[in-house]
């Protein structure tokens, strides 16, 4: 066992933390390794001037500590990041839940939780965030799903079991697609959609440790998901709605993309940070 003082402690560490991450991250970074790892919450920090540490405990955390500084997410250290309330297994194979990708969900539950027995397709998973909490909170929804990296869908797989929910996973190449693999009501999709003329403005430890096949596209042709997505919903019969994730500075080129396809109702939508964010379309 080794004694701490718990405010030594902490300010040890945070000196270490904010010359990487600025000062509001690196606190909560911190308060989340240390309750993770060490059992210790915010509240015990006030609570407590001094606890202990069992040697291994005190091991584990600075080893995960020595990860945080070379900037591995948090997400990756510790194996879930926690989104809509729940915690999700995530690795580099997918990218990690994005707070804004809540409202996205929000506002499709908002648009559906009086409807019987929709069906829902999500198109590019990643960790299945997406239907896996849409299939938790419109339970009367059928709910499909797909991506075309085996590795990701192995980790949505688990995820679905782990949170007890049913979703219907197919392994697809959405840009080789000629139809959609399941009749649906409603496609949901946040594609990668980040150009590479954007990448100054990302941080390193996405860079470096999230899936490029998740993020980029290329700087001539960034809505080519957008757009193939779209071309398949109009030419089925029934006209199915999609809800998308889109890229805060292309919202005109997307809508415009998207009326030439022949859809007239568009929604524009900001996410909590005040970007051009989501879209919903219907023919
Ligand atoms: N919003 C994500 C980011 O900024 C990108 C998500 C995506 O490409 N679909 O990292």
């Amino acid at each position: 066992m080794k004694k701490v003082i718990l405010k030594e402690f902490k300010q040890e560490k945070l000196n270490q933390l904010t010359a990487i991450y600025g000062n509001d991250e690196a606190e909560s970074l911190y308060h989340w390794l240390v309750e993770d790892v060490l059992g210790i919450t915010k509240i015990d920090h006030h609570l407590k001037s001094e606890t202990e540490f069992a040697d291994e405990k005190l091991k584990d955390f600075e080893q995960k500590f020595d990860q945080l500084l070379k900037q591995v997410p948090i997400q990756h250290i510790l194996g879930y990041a926690e989104f809509f309330g729940e915690n999700f297994h995530v690795n580099s194979d997918v990218l990690i839940p994005r707070p804004e990708t809540e409202e996205l969900i929000e506002w499709i539950i908002a648009d559906f939780h009086k409807a019987d027995e929709i069906k829902i397709l999500d198109i590019g998973t990643g960790s299945g965030c997406i239907p896996i909490i849409l299939s938790k909170h419109l339970p009367k929804a059928k709910v499909f799903s797909l991506d075309i990296s085996q590795e990701a869908l192995s980790i949505a797989k688990h995820n679905a079991l782990m949170l007890d929910t049913t979703v219907t996973f197919y392994q697809q190449n959405i840009l080789k697609a000629n139809q959609l693999p399941t009749e649906v009501d409603v496609i949901v999709s946040n594609p990668p959609y980040v150009r590479n003329l954007e990448k100054a403005e990302m941080q390193n430890n996405v860079l470096d440790n999230e899936p490029h096949l998740a993020l980029f596209v290329k700087d001539n042709d960034p809505l080519l998901f957008y757009q193939k997505i779209a071309e398949l919903a109009f030419k089925e019969k029934n006209k199915p709605m999609i809800y998308f994730e889109i890229n805060q500075y292309l919202a005109k080129e997307t809508e415009e993309m998207l009326r030439e396809i022949g859809f007239s109702q568009i929604g524009l939508k900001k996410d909590f940070r005040g970007n051009d964010r989501f879209m919903k379309v219907q023919k």
